[in-house]
């Protein structure tokens, strides 16, 4: 197989004002590969359309109607950006010896792609695409997100530092994910599980092209708390740890307390009883709260609820039925 069939996968929230950019650059950049015998021609680039309220959904169908290359899977609600991927990636699968993943605004470098093609056929089933510098990333964003890296290293959870969901993964890896059947799914930390042989390109990150980002402060802290709670039970065990010392303490001081109640002074009390109250009532609502999060996930998973349905899909069903209401 020397010219593999790649498919770039687009998964796409609100976004219009960048679209057509989107469309055109992805578009021209596939046709020169190629024409460079670089990849088959039968690749393609699915936008994935994750409930947009806006015009999303037809531009990517009008453009699914002008190119050969372009095709559209539109979901039957928002299901936020991992579900969205996953939507795109296991309906390319079959027919893809690999699949690219990038965002909707033009951050992540498209001509990177040239070099993770290259590396698949070096024999690499996953090539990560590594950010060299955060420079047009807040200076808040760039904070909290080595903090949680750190954080998550710390967990013994493995990442690939600054790499965010810009990869190649060939059909066989892909094959490895879809095995990975926990309903919240943390890509960024699963693909590492998969196995097979990986490598990073580095590359630099620009600016959004157009557009907000939609990642909210809100969803970018429970995104971050639910790669961390699904993935490792550290937290709980430093609550436990935190309880024994706790436990451990109160013992002392209930020494110190009874031996100062026979041998001399007496203590007026309020304070120490008081302040061990609230030091021990603060620690077991802690603890309560975390393992509810756990049983939380626990539930979540039980019901096994699909991760994303999927409306329209014109890359297997080409004109299957009336596209647009
Ligand atoms: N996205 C999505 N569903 C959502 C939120 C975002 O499909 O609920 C898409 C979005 O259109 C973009 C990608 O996920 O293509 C990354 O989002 P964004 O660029 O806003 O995140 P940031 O780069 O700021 O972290
Ligand atoms: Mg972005």
């Amino acid at each position: 197989m020397n010219v593999p069939i790649l498919t770039i996968v687009v998964p796409c929230y609100n976004e219009e004002e960048v679209l057509p950019e989107t469309i055109s650059q992805l578009n021209t950049f596939l046709g020169q590969l190629e024409e460079e015998g670089v990849v088959s021609d039968k690749s393609k680039i699915l936008f994935v359309d994750d409930g947009s309220k806006d015009q999303t959904w037809k531009m990517v169908y009008k453009a699914s109607l002008q190119e050969k290359r372009i095709r559209g899977l539109k979901l039957s609600k928002n299901v936020g950006h991992q579900n969205a991927l996953l939507a795109g990636l296991f309906t390319t699968k079959e027919a893809s010896d690999c699949v690219v993943s990038i965002d909707a605004d033009l951050q992540d470098d498209i001509d990177v792609i040239r070099e993770f093609v290259q590396k698949f056929k070096e024999g690499f089933d996953i090539v990560y695409g590594v950010r060299r510098k955060r420079d047009t990333d807040t200076y808040f964003k760039k904070t909290t997100a080595q903090g949680f890296y750190k954080l998550m290293q710390a967990m013994g959870v493995n990442l690939v530092y600054n790499h965010a969901d810009f990869r190649l993964m060939s059909k066989r890896a892909l094959d490895g994910l879809e095995r990975f059947e926990e309903v919240n799914l943390f890509l960024r930390g699963i693909v590492p599980l998969i196995g097979f042989n990986s490598t990073s390109v580095y590359y630099d990150r620009k600016e959004r092209l157009a557009g907000e980002t939609k990642y909210s402060l809100k969803k970018m802290l429970s995104f971050s708390f639910d790669g961390i709670t699904s993935f490792s039970v550290t937290p709980i065990r430093m609550v436990m740890a935190v309880g024994c010392i706790s436990f451990f303490f109160s013992l002392l001081f209930g020494i110190y307390i009874l031996g100062s109640k026979y041998f001399g002074h007496t203590e007026s009390g309020w304070t120490s009883l008081i302040a061990s109250i609230w030091l021990i009532g603060g620690l077991q609502l802690m603890a309560i709260g975390l393992v509810g999060e756990y049983v939380g996930k626990i539930y979540n998973e039980s019901k096994r609820r699909p991760k994303f349905i999927v409306d329209i899909d014109t890359f297997n069903l080409p004109m299957s039925r009336k596209l647009i209401n």
